[in-house]
């Protein structure tokens, strides 16, 4: 089991994202990213393979990575090697659909051997990329609508945290089967597996 937080408000996003991962790190993982935006701006994403001290330094503590709204994870191997391009966020080929994952997704082959034959290309071996390039093949604008045909077409576990390029400022969750809380606070609003994430700017989580 890994970690996954998400914040969306007032402050910088990814110094808060790390310290929230850090605080997840007693569940054990390989490997982290990140991906913050700001406004209309693109969503930038870093990952780095082992301890979180290395993608805080790729990202000199956050600081060199601008941007409100984000998502982060620290990612415990299930299908594909601990490995820099294997770490989450997963996106979307044209990068509108940044997504992080806790949990298996089961008829992942079956669902990446049809997406590659409509034209999808994958760069990681992991389970979770399905979910990016199937939640870009059915969005129609409506993120929630969209969330819930994918939902009818992946199997297993998961907590998922989503971005979506053309809805600045929010934060797309869903779980079936993985922990996954929301937080919220007065500057600011919180995805996360676990409650210590956010423990330090909110108990009002649900
Ligand atoms: N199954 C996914 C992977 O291997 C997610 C693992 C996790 O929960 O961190 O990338």
């Amino acid at each position: 089991m890994c970690g996954i937080v998400g914040f969306t408000g007032r402050q910088q996003a990814a110094p808060i994202l790390l310290e929230g991962l850090e605080k997840l790190e007693y569940r054990g993982y390989d490997s982290a990213g990140l991906a913050v935006r700001n406004d209309e701006k693109k969503v930038n994403v870093v990952k780095a393979k082992g301890r979180l001290k290395a993608l805080a330094a790729k990202t000199n503590d956050g600081k060199a990575l601008a941007g409100t709204c984000g998502i982060g994870h620290t990612r415990w191997a299930t299908h594909g090697e601990p490995s820099t391009v294997n770490a989450h966020p997963h996106v979307s080929n044209d990068s509108s659909v940044a997504v992080v994952h806790n949990g298996i997704i089961e008829n992942y082959i079956e669902l990446r051997e049809k997406l590659t034959k409509k034209g999808y290309q994958f760069v990681s071996q992991t389970d979770t990329e399905v979910v990016a390039h199937l939640i870009h093949y059915y969005y129609n604008g409506n993120p929630l609508e969209t969330i819930t045909k994918v939902m009818t077409r992946i199997t297993g576990a998961y907590a998922l945290g989503i971005l979506f390029k053309d809805r600045p400022g929010e934060i797309y969750a869903v779980r079936k089967d993985s922990p996954l809380i929301v937080g919220h606070a007065d500057d600011g609003n919180f995805i996360a597996s676990d409650v210590p994430a956010i423990l330090e700017y909110t108990r009002d989580v649900y």
